[in-house]
């Protein structure tokens, strides 16, 4: 900024005619203001739950990087895509895929055809069918293909990730889900996967910090998930339920409703993608600001 000051003094000595004197000044105003925005950008870290019906499919960017949090069911990742070109991501830094199920992995062989990505993460000890083709398509592209076990971290821009689950190699597939907690500045947030009672007692057992501000609910709002301890250990100040809003039609154990209850009991804003369409989440590192699309139907 004190570069462009001198510039400005500069430029002004060696004007003569007002109005190209004028025009100095707008152009210089205005990259003062581009080069101030452009520094206030890299303060923030903005999360956007993509919603994509039934699945998760999350988009992070810190600072110039991005994080893709799992991609959906294949049939959805035309909205996966959608996000990231709204976005301008040309790009994905990391590419986490929290466990095997389909409405996680299922998109993910396509987003790795259809946009460039730098690194897949992921927690997967024995990779079936879906994972084999993530590998295949990985070796044939050249990707970095890192497995993460609890306690690993890894930079995202001016932000950390800390890898805090699978606690369990051998359970079922959902408490298998790779648990993350990511740091920017005073504020953090918390991706459960789909994990359970379960992996969440194993997380309650550990040593890791997990008081966070932003909770992504466990296993799409359903009653198997987020207990009270859970709740009483993070407790953060919104929590985000990705889910269908006809997921409980086909299967009511995928109901949200006594999840959201126990959530708003204990005072904290909860907000679900069946609702409120993508919900994006800003942090500046000391405060949260939330932004919902709505549904587009509405
Ligand atoms: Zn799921």
């Amino acid at each position: 900024m004190s570069k462009l000051v001198l510039l400005f003094f500069t430029c002004m000595k060696y004007l003569r005619n007002k109005w190209v004197k004028i025009i100095a000044v707008l152009l210089i105003a205005m990259s003062a203001m581009a080069l101030m925005f452009a520094e206030t950008d890299k303060e923030f870290l903005t999360a956007c739950f993509i919603d994509i019906e039934h699945g998760d499919s999350i988009l992070i960017q810190a600072d110039q990087e991005s994080l893709l949090i799992d991609a959906g069911l294949r049939e959805n990742v035309p909205k996966v895509l959608s996000t990231l070109h709204s976005e301008g991501i040309q790009e994905i830094t990391w590419l986490l895929i929290t466990h095997e199920h389909e409405d996680h992995i299922g998109g993910v062989p396509e987003i790795l055809k259809k946009i460039p990505v730098r690194h897949i993460v992921h927690a997967v000890r024995r990779p079936e069918e879906i994972m084999q083709e993530v590998l295949e398509i990985a070796h044939e592209k050249n990707i970095d293909v890192i497995e993460v076990y609890k306690g690993d971290r890894f930079p995202l821009g001016n932000a950390t990730v800390r890898i805090l689950g699978p606690f369990d190699d051998e359970g079922d597939e959902n408490n298998r889900s790779v648990i993350c907690r990511i740091i920017h500045g005073d504020i953090s947030f918390l991706f459960m996967g789909d994990a359970e009672i379960e992996e969440e007692q194993d997380l309650l057992a550990s040593d890791y910090e997990i008081d966070s501000d932003v909770l992504k609910v466990g296993h799409h709002g359903a009653d198997t998930s987020t207990c009270r301890d859970l709740i009483d250990a993070v407790t953060p100040q919104i929590a985000v339920i990705s889910a269908a809003a006809d997921a409980a039609a086909d299967a009511p154990e995928l109901s949200t409703d006594v999840v959201v209850q126990r959530l708003q009991e204990a005072k904290m804003d909860v907000y679900q993608t069946s609702a409120d369409g993508d919900i994006e989440i800003r942090s500046d590192g000391k405060n949260l600001y939330l932004n919902k699309q709505g549904k587009k139907d509405e």
